[in-house]
């Protein structure tokens, strides 16, 4: 019935464009304290958390993290262990993160104490995708193990990536994963975007990823100044 599914349509429109207007209300928030705020997406398990708690001793930033999870403080709670200053937030059943929700943490932030915002969305490849939470760049991960067919499949998620991290690369030997192929499927998606191969187990990439966020801080600092 098109009638019905044109009005659906026009109800997600709305949806998204107040989402839209209250993301850049949040932006603003960061521009305003110069921080920079990068959003971090990927299915559930790919190392999200792992790969911040390893941030949290060799980053040159000091940083803060706004969690997203449906159920459980658990990943708050082990960056708070890190020295890290972090709000959990409960989607109880929805299965993205949206900037009313990032909003809530606002209040509490600690604004003048960090340079870096990190949102970790909820591992999910499809919807996150869709809502802007307010961040300036998007980080993409794919974990080896999900196969690199992933990349193809969920082609909204990885157009949005300013930067895809390919990790558990040590066990490429054990799974379907041809690295090349990864790549190249996200760079037909998004052409030249960055890729990063990462290893939390023995930091190896860890270097590779400091460096990129430190060239995106320093072309923020750059342009939020001017
Ligand atoms: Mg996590
Ligand atoms: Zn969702």
């Amino acid at each position: 019935n098109i009638p019905q599914l044109s009005h659906k349509v026009q109800v997600i429109e709305k949806i998204l464009s107040k989402n839209n207007a209250m993301a850049d209300e949040i932006r603003d928030e960061w521009d305003k304290h110069n921080i920079t705020c990068f959003n971090l997406m990927s299915s559930p398990g790919s190392g999200k958390t792992t790969t911040l708690e390893n941030l949290s001793d060799k980053l040159p930033y000091k940083f803060a993290v706004i969690e997203g999870d449906l159920e459980t403080s658990r990943d708050a709670e082990r960056l708070r262990d890190k020295g890290i200053w972090s709000f959990q937030l409960q989607t109880g059943r929805a299965c993205h993160l949206d900037a009313g929700m990032v909003k809530k943490a606002l209040p509490e932030f600690p604004y003048e104490d960090v340079e870096i915002a990190f949102i970790e969305n909820v591992g999910n490849l499809v919807c996150p995708a869709s809502y802007d939470v307010g961040a300036h760049y998007n980080i993409v991960f794919v974990s080896v193990p999900e196969g690199d067919d992933k990349i193809e499949k969920y082609p909204v998620m990885f157009r949005k990536a300013d930067l895809v991290v390919i990790t558990k690369c040590d066990m490429v030997e054990y799974f379907d994963f041809d690295i090349d192929r990864a790549i190249e499927s996200a760079r037909k998606l998004k052409p030249d975007v960055p890729v990063i191969l990462l290893n939390n187990k023995n930091g190896e990439g860890l270097d590779k990823l400091i460096e990129w966020i430190k060239s995106k801080r320093g072309e923020y600092v750059l342009s939020n100044t001017k």
